[in-house]
Order: C-alpha cells, then sequence, then structure tokens
C-alpha cells in the first residue's frame, strides 16, 4: 500500500493535493498585514474504496486542507489533481464539484429549512442529469434516502428539515452528496455535532458508502478514536504541518511522532468511538502547552516549544520526512539520530516531567 501522503502516481488515487501550501492575509485594526501560514507544503492521496483520516487540534490547517481538496480556496503553491490531472487555476467549476463533494459538520446549516427534503435531492439530481423526468427523478430521491439508511424513503421526502433529528438531517446531507455520483466524499467533522448515541451508526454508514461504493473518502476530526474505528489510513497535522502518516494500526497503534503521541496519551479512552467533545479530547493537550501561532510559527520543527524530546538542532532545523516502513512516515530528528525508542520507552508526560528537571534547550 501507498502512503497517504504519497503522490498520485499509484493505481487507484482518485483526488491528491501535491506539496500544497495556503497563506492568508489578515490585517489588524491599524490596518498592518501579517500572512497567516496555514498549510505548508502538504500532500495527500486519496484512493478509490479508502478512508484516510486527517487528525489535529483547532487550527491545525486540517479544515483548511479540505477546502483546498474542494477548490473552495486556490492554494498559494502547489497543486491538486483529479485523477492524475492537475486541476488548473479557475478550472473548480460545476464538474469538479460534482466529483468532489464536502460535507460540512453542520447539519442544520447545510439544508434549506425551507424546503422539504425532496426539493434538496431533486435539485441535486437535476444538476447531474437534466433531462430526467420528474417520476424517476422522485424514485431516485426515494433511492438516495434508502442508501444512507432513511428507510422507507418515502416516508422522508415531504418532510422539512426541522422535522428531522440532527442524525437523520445528516444522512439528508449525504444523500444530497450522492444525488451528483461523486467519486470523493470530504467529511469536514461530519459527526461532531450529532449526538453520541447515533456517531456510531454515522460512522458506520461512512465506512459501508467508502468499502461498497468504492467512494474516495478524507475524514476530517479532532477523535482519535472514531479515526481509528472508521479509517484505513492517518495523517497528523501539527501547525499546519503533516508530521506523520500511515496504516491506522502504525501511527495509532505505536506513533513514531511525540506529538502523535500526546493526542492518542490525551485521548480520554482511544476506544470510546465518537463520545468525546472536543473539549475533552484535547484537555490534557491544552493544559501541556497552546497550539503555536502561524504567523510566526516556531523555527525549526513547530513542535520543539512542547516537546519533551527536543534537542538543540530541533530548534534550528525542520525535521526531514522519514519512510519507516508499510507506508508509515514521520517528521522528527529522533528518527534521523537513532534515538526513535525513546518515543516509546514512556509516556508522554513522563517524558515532561522529566524533561522539567533538565537542562533547557
Ligand atoms: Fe520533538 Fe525534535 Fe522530534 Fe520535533 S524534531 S518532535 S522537537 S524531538
Amino acid at each position: 500500500m501507498s502512503s497517504p501522503t504519497s503522490t498520485a502516481t499509484d493505481e487507484g488515487t482518485v483526488l491528491s493535493a501535491v506539496d500544497v501550501s495556503k497563506h492568508f492575509v489578515v490585517r489588524n485594526a491599524v490596518g498592518d498585514s501579517s500572512v497567516v501560514r496555514a498549510v505548508e507544503h502538504a500532500s495527500i492521496d486519496l484512493y478509490a474504496g479508502r478512508i484516510v483520516a486527517v487528525v489535529g487540534e483547532s487550527g491545525s490547517g486540517k479544515t483548511t486542507l479540505a477546502r483546498l481538496l474542494a477548490r473552495f480556496y486556490e492554494p498559494t503553491e502547489g497543486e491538486i489533481r483529479l485523477e492524475d490531472v492537475p486541476v488548473g487555476k479557475g478550472a473548480a467549476g460545476r464538474g469538479y464539484h460534482q466529483t468532489v463533494q464536502l460535507i460540512f459538520q453542520d447539519p442544520f446549516g447545510s439544508l434549506n429549512p425551507v424546503h422539504r427534503v425532496w426539493h434538496n435531492l431533486d435539485r441535486a439530481l437535476r444538476i447531474h442529469d437534466r433531462r430526467t423526468g420528474r417520476a424517476e427523478r422522485r424514485r431516485r430521491a426515494i433511492g438516495l434516502l434508502e442508501r444512507v439508511s432513511l428507510t422507507p424513503g418515502a416516508d422522508f421526502l415531504d418532510k422539512f428539515p426541522h422535522e428531522l433529528s440532527g442524525g437523520q438531517r445528516q444522512r439528508v446531507v449525504i444523500a444530497r452528496a450522492l444525488a451528483v455520483a461523486p467519486k470523493v466524499l470530504l467529511g469536514d467533522e461530519p459527526i461532531s455535532m450529532l449526538d453520541v448515541s447515533i456517531r456510531l451508526e454515522m460512522l458506520n454508514l461512512l465506512g459501508r458508502l467508502s468499502r461498497d461504493e468504492g467512494l474516495a473518502m478524507l475524514y476530517i476530526t479532532h477523535d482519535i478514536a472514531s479515526a481509528r474505528y472508521v479509517c484505513d489510513d492517518v495523517v497528523v497535522m501539527y501547525a499546519g504541518q503533516m508530521i506523520e502518516g500511515g496504516p491506522k494500526e502504525r501511527v495509532i497503534g505505536a506513533p513514531a511522532h511525540p506529538y502523535t503521541k500526546l493526542l492518542v496519551e490525551s485521548s480520554p479512552d482511544p476506544d470510546r468511538v465518537g463520545t468525546t467533545s472536543r473539549d475533552e479530547q484535547f484537555a490534557d493537550a491544552e493544559t501541556l502547552g497552546e497550539p503555536p501561532s502561524l504567523i510566526e510559527p516556531p523555527t525549526g520543527c513547530r513542535f520543539h516549544p512542547r516537546c519533551p524530546f527536543a534537542m538543540s538542532r530541533c530548534a534550528l532545523q525542520e525535521p526531514p520526512r522519514t519512510d519507516l516502513g508499510d507506508g508509515h512516515w514521520s517528521r522528527c530528528w529522533l528518527h534521523e539520530e537513532g534515538r526513535a525508542d525513546e518515543i516509546g520507552a514512556e509516556s508522554y508526560s513522563a517524558a515532561l516531567a522529566r524533561r522539567t528537571t533538565e537542562p533547557a534547550l
């Protein structure tokens, strides 16, 4: 299997970001401008029938990455490739947005509240195929609802969004995305606003759509447990950069970067799928330090101010990517220094406690 951050040359690759960066210019109250480096040099491949999870704290750049892949933003550098063909500037028209569908976290805001489910689905069906008659579109709309387990579909067609639960609304949002026969679904925290009792069902639905219908899927989340449950591969982002990636068993089971180790150990219970809030998920992480500024990120390894394993070179030089086999990779100087065993030798908090008794960098 290829790494989820290899470039788009593998069979089955549907959508790729190749070395993309996104910088935003912001102005303060007196008009001075600064550059926010939201994503820097990120590469990722999405494959038919596989789910890649992108995990990180708020401000890590994962939502910006999803919007770059959806072509809601133009990359500052790098390129997006659809089926190995670069998507040129301004080329993200209707065709692209049919092939690549973005699902937002808020199902309440994603559906037009004044229209019935039928209207919301019919609009997408007509965009996909203008020649189909109303009776056939209605039959297809029922089929779409039943594909997302809203059965019998006919019972939901004439409901308004406010008559549905949050989970039912998100299923309608997914049905609408499927109406245009996409090849890629980009889910930006698609379960985080749903009641905990239905998150598992939604993850099962996403898994089934990817596996059985061959959809390539990106799953953005702050929740390590849900990433482990539903995805095939995991990429970890920190301060706008990808710092570890590979098969989920390797990345979550045996983290090869101190930040991934922090995320895994600060998860209240990695087996509690989809039941942790964002605040709970990063409660420990936040007590260990603030994420850095993306306007003036730390030099060298961006994680070095928080890292209990940091060496003097970490503040000076960006670590290279080290390939660890079986598609697993990490960006940490410990690998280049032959000290990678230290990452697994003790808990993050024990390493941090030990560090406070040692001389500072
Ligand atoms: Fe820590 Fe250095 Fe590795 Fe960065 S490169 S994660 S600071 S040990």
